[in-house]
């Protein structure tokens, strides 16, 4: 094809939460071609996923018409019938056993407005709080965590502030591999514009290569890190006391818990070098601009709000959040994941973080929404399902989401949704989770419909409509209309810019946003009015929650230890050429040459030792499952660590996972649990 017979559409990749703005090339309603646009966030960079993963929309597997089941088998149905039977399901329940049986997950992949319209329909249509989705699994320890020290959870600087720091920590993250965009701009800050990078990490990762300190950490000792790191600079006076006196509280509380903390103690925990650990909190505490980019090997912990708050404390000693080329920066996964949360698509917050058990808040919104509204904080994730196999959950409502691939412990999904009365799947195509559903509604992918997401950078950017949804599919935002409607709560949203409306007149955070003022650049909340110019960096002069509070943290080991049993620690993660549970990116043919099958990786020695071959089928075992994958043999894990992706079905590396949870946000401990190897 030539580039003139195309057509041009401008919209935000629907891959990860860089959000970069992309134009694609159109004819015939297929899309062509892919190009990079040359402006925030991504200036002209894309990975290969948004270059060149694109093909899903059009392969024939796409959900096409809504499915019912019938004497056991999933049968096309028309909308008509589908809508009438999750009705009827939705009134029973209710009836019978109350609001609270049943449940939803919105979705970190579908756009704002859907994300804010599906809490809507839990909360005024059908009564209950119990409404989460898989920020859950990612940053819940992040939100946690930042909102008590900082006010906020949100990465407090920007994506274009990377190349304006002197010091770039990363620690938790395979940049690289995972927000490729931001690992790119990352290497060009060392190479072009002098930073100097400090990585923190299990694995021997690509970033560590332009690291002048890489800390090769054991899986889940981030706390000890911190620390330790912290130890030094208060014992060499390089913290930055006016910032402390002047921004921060209970800096004594906390320096008295960090006694004895010595890098020594650290390092014997990290299974890194004293030394190292000195090097890198000098390096950190002198510079003049300091940046700290984490990902979930920070968060995915039993202790994963102490992982944070202890990046936190960091920060606050040595004066490096509230100004440019520096801050707290977690790098959000999934595409619309901040805005989801944003949403109000938690169980324990309406649209812009209000909480639900503020009597003003629950009247403010009953007011918008003309209805009585629940006040009790609804179940999470984990306890959504948990629920769901104890017989509690009747009734789950699943949209654009697959926990079984992304779950912790998926034998246990697996009873779960196997135990509720009735289940929902609203997606793209048949996930491994849909074929478990009583219905399933053929969903529009995001190049189907119009809309925003909301980036890793709390930028709210346009998603625009390139091709017509597949047959019978329908944007996530028409479906959840139709249904409101049908279970007679009117609705009359003829655009998502009319939502995104009603967003504005009851977020604070969105309240000047509108689809006017984002079509060139989009706007990065906290935009409070319509003539604010959004916000590039969060806590100048002030942190959104007044001062910046030091929280103690005492280092706690995972809830599984390793044994003779189960001698190795399995990591698991994500890998540049698959996304999440691969509904998109297992669809696209050159992705899946490259990356077609789970593996898992072995230090050579470990390997030596069990007798396994590079490329051989091994058995992974856990307290809850085991495996088949192949393995890869390679130096880049420490000889008691395995490393997993988590993306693939088949040799699922959730089956292994530990689901022990965070005691306050709840997230999973899904980086670390105890494994052995089995020669097959
Ligand atoms: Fe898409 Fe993320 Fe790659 Fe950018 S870095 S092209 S947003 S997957």
């Amino acid at each position: 094809f030539s580039f003139y017979e195309t057509t041009g559409v401008k919209t935000t990749c629907p891959y990860c939460g860089v959000g970069c703005q992309l134009e694609l090339r159109v004819k015939n309603n297929r899309i062509m071609e892919v190009l990079p646009l040359n402006e925030p966030p991504n200036e002209g960079l894309l990975c290969v996923k948004g270059r060149f993963g694109f093909s899903f929309v059009h392969h024939p597997d796409r959900l096409k018409k809504p499915l019912i089941r019938k004497e056991g088998k999933l049968t096309e149905a028309t909308w008509e019938e589908a809508y009438e039977l999750i009705a009827s399901k939705i009134k029973e329940t209710k009836e019978q056993y109350g609001s609270d049986a049943l449940a939803g997950l919105s979705s970190a992949r579908c756009t704002n407005e859907e994300n804010y319209l599906m809490q809507k329909l839990f909360r005024a249509v059908i009564g209950t709080n119990n409404i989460d989705h898989c920020a859950r699994l990612c940053h819940a320890s992040t939100v946690a965590g930042l909102a008590a020290t900082l006010g906020s959870g949100a990465m407090t600087n920007s994506i274009e502030e990377v190349t304006a720091a002197d010091v770039i920590f990363v620690t938790g993250s395979n940049t690289t591999e995972t927000h490729p965009v931001i690992g790119s701009k990352i290497r060009q800050a060392v190479r072009y514009h002098g930073a100097r990078l400090i990585v923190a990490e299990p694995r021997k990762i690509d970033l560590a290569r332009d690291a002048e300190i890489f800390l090769q950490i054991k899986p889940g000792t981030n706390v000890a890190l911190m620390n330790g790191m912290m130890h030094v600079i208060l014992e060499e006076g390089l913290q930055d006391q006016t910032y402390i006196d002047e921004r921060t509280e209970n800096f004594a509380e906390f320096k008295k818990a960090l006694t004895g903390f010595t890098p020594e103690k650290a390092a014997e925990i990290c299974g890194v070098e004293a030394e190292d650990i000195r090097k890198a909190a000098r390096l950190y505490a002198r510079a003049a601009k300091a940046s700290i980019y984490y990902a979930m090997g920070v968060t995915q912990h039993s202790a994963g709000t102490e992982h944070v708050m202890a990046i936190s404390n960091l920060a606050l000693l040595c004066g490096h959040i509230g100004k440019e080329g520096a801050g707290v920066n977690p790098l959000r996964g999934q595409n619309n994941v901040q805005g989801a949360c944003d949403m109000g698509a938690l169980p324990n917050v309406f649209p812009g973080y209000q909480r639900v058990d503020v009597p003003e808040i629950v009247e403010k919104f009953e007011k918008a929404w003309g209805v009585k509204l629940p006040h009790e904080q609804g179940l999470t994730l984990p306890e959504i399902l948990d629920a769901a196999e104890a017989g509690n959950i009747k009734f789950l409502y699943i949209m654009g989401e697959n926990p079984m691939v992304s779950d912790p412990d998926l034998n246990h999904v697996k009873k779960a949704l196997s135990s509720v009365d009735f289940l929902v799947v609203q997606d793209i195509f048949l996930t491994e989770t849909a074929e478990f559903a009583h219905v399933v509604l053929p969903a529009a992918s995001a190049v189907e419909k119009d809309g925003t997401f909301t980036n890793t950078e709390r930028r709210v950017q346009r998603v625009r409509k390139a091709v017509e949804p597949v047959g019978e599919a329908k944007p996530d935002w028409i479906i959840i209309t139709e249904l409101m409607n049908r279970l007679g709560y009117e609705v009359k949203y003829r655009h998502p810019y009319e939502i995104m409306e009603e967003i504005t007149r009851v977020t604070p955070q969105y309240g000047g946003i509108n689809y006017y003022r984002i079509e060139q650049q989009g706007l990065q909340w906290p935009c409070p009015s319509k003539d604010h110019p959004g916000t590039k960096f969060l806590h100048q002069g002030r942190f959104t929650r007044g001062k910046g509070l030091f929280m103690p943290v005492v280092y706690q080991g995972p809830a599984e230890e390793t044994d003779v049993e189960y001698p190795y620690l399995l990591t698991t993660g994500r890998i540049l050429y698959q996304y999440h549970t691969r509904t998109m990116t297992g669809r696209v043919t050159g992705l899946n040459e490259i990356a077609p099958e789970s593996y898992m990786e072995v230090h050579p020695t470990t390997a030596d030792k069990l007798g396994i071959s590079d490329g051989e089928i091994v058995k992974v075992v856990s307290r809850r499952g085991a495996i088949t994958t192949k393995a890869k043999v390679a130096e880049k894990v420490k000889e008691d660590v395995i490393f997993m992706p988590f993306h693939y079905a088949q040799g699922a590396a959730n089956v292994l996972t530990n689901r022990a949870l965070d005691k306050s946000c709840k997230i999973p401990e899904l980086k670390i649990c105890a494994v052995r190897i089995e020669k097959i």
